[in-house]
């Protein structure tokens, strides 16, 4: 359990005492965002027998965007939502040029995992079983592998609720990422279910349909919100928590990104795509080599 009765939901540790309320799961943009692929949830597949196990055989994806990495397993659920601007995306299904290249980093990142970890144990004690990263599924096949389209049930807009019986998550639609980028508010226990909006590696800002400007309003509205936050959390890379002044950072990185205030590198994407990138004490920024 990582949070006021908020799970991360696994396979292996699929038997916490939360009940039917399992509709709301945590390493959240992983819980909202399930996807067949990414190794940390090559076992999310389970959530559907989990909830039948409690009785239960309506269970609800949210997706925080409509990106290939977070809507894989969209097709394995009841109900399917997402903000009114992603709905075209998934009913095509989306673009796997990208995830072909991810398949790559993440054979590498899986491979040199071990190395990692005993330096890991040597030196740091930071890795704990939530943030090991788990096996590709038995049999997966890169080549074969496509999302299929889905017809999302519900389509979302901002301010909208989400009731999970017992838990109320807000809509608020945030683009900068994509167009279709949201995050959910638990306003309740002031948890924010952050999606790509934030993370502690580099934030994505480089997408072909990214915005740096709908990025910097974005994040300074949810800043403007930070008194009722208290944990985000974040749909990658290894520290998936942070408390409620990382809404405040963003903010400001992107305010600073705005006003021509940041020194640019050159880096690389997960797939290998050129890109500037600048970098604050929690996180960094991704932009395209054009947009700055
Ligand atoms: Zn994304
Ligand atoms: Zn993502």
């Amino acid at each position: 359990m990582t949070g006021p009765r908020v799970y991360e939901l696994v396979a292996e540790r699929a038997t916490s005492e939360s009940g039917p309320e399992v509709r709301v799961w945590d390493r959240l943009a992983e819980l909202l965002d399930p996807n067949r692929y990414r190794p940390k949830l090559a076992d999310y597949v389970e959530i559907r027998e989990f909830s039948l196990r409690w009785g239960n055989d309506y269970v609800m994806v949210a997706n925080t965007h409509h990106h290939w990495d977070h809507v894989g397993g969209n097709d394995r659920f009841s109900e399917v939502a997402i903000h009114e601007l992603g709905e075209e995306h998934l009913r095509a299904g989306d673009d796997l040029a990208f995830a072909g290249r991810y398949v790559t980093f993440t054979k590498e990142l899986l491979e040199r995992f071990a190395e990692f970890k005993a330096l890991d144990h040597l030196f740091y004690e930071l890795l704990a079983d939530e943030t090991t990263p788990r096996p590709l599924p038995e049999g997966f096949d890169p080549a074969n592998w496509r999302i299929a389209p889905c017809v999302p049930t519900r389509l979302l807009r901002d301010g909208d609720e989400i009731d999970l019986g017992g838990r109320t998550l807000r809509v608020l639609h945030t683009p900068g990422h994509t167009p279709d980028s949201v995050c959910f508010l638990d306003e309740a226990n002031g948890l924010l279910f952050g999606g790509d909006t934030y993370n502690t590696g580099p934030i994505y800002a480089h997408m072909p349909d990214s915005e740096l400007e709908a990025f910097a309003r974005s994040t300074q509205r949810i800043a403007a919100k930070a008194d009722g936050i208290r944990r985000v959390y974040m749909a990658h890379v290894t520290r998936y928590a942070e408390n409620a002044p990382f809404v405040h950072e963003v903010a400001d990185g992107f305010a600073a990104i705005q006003a021509g205030d940041v020194q640019w590198e050159e880096a690389y994407d997960d797939a290998g795509e050129p890109v500037r990138a600048c970098w604050f004490a929690r996180f960094g920024v991704f932009a395209r080599p054009s947009a700055v």
